[in-house]
């Protein structure tokens, strides 16, 4: 078995940035398991093990256009401190979740903290990275009609309900 559009695959993966560093990985944990061809995972990375089979191993790099897009100035900004009142302890570093232009949820990082106003990141951590990686193949199987139909993976390494 091939992996083509609405197959269900576990990888087990490594993750490093441009300098080397891991900053992601599967070790120690379940395989990761996503539903090819649902945007579960990052292009760069579905394209990358499109057509490639069970105990295959794969090496990319992925440009940020194919990951977690570049890194986009427009998207600091500071605010006034008293936005997070409600909030508890401030510092550079924390991470909000606040509602995003398409209605989901996007992440927000603390980057810096002046006497009036937070400057906040609404990158992606990753945005503006180039990402290597290492991702050996360990099952391929069909996608359940359930999981189709909810566009990730159930069971073992997916989403839990
Ligand atoms: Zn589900």
């Amino acid at each position: 078995m091939q992996i083509t559009k609405d197959k269900v695959v576990l990888i087990n993966y490594t993750l490093k940035n441009d300098d080397g560093e891991v900053i992601d990985s599967s070790e120690g944990n379940d395989p990761l398991a996503y539903l090819h061809g649902a945007e579960n995972i990052i292009p760069g990375l579905e394209k990358a093990l499109e057509g490639k089979a069970m105990g295959d191993s794969v090496s990319v790099t992925v440009p940020p256009e194919e990951g977690y897009g570049t890194f986009d100035e427009g998207k600091v900004q500071a605010v006034p401190k008293d936005m997070f009142e409600d909030a508890g302890e401030v510092a550079v570093g924390s991470q909000y979740h606040a509602a995003g232009p398409d209605g989901g949820y996007i992440t927000i990082t603390v980057t810096e903290i002046g006497d009036d106003t937070v400057t906040v990141d609404a990158n992606h951590p990753l945005a503006g990275e180039n990402l290597s990686f290492d991702v050996e193949i360990v099952e391929i199987r069909e996608a359940s009609a359930e999981e189709l139909e909810h566009g990730h993976v159930h069971g073992p390494g997916g989403h839990e309900h």
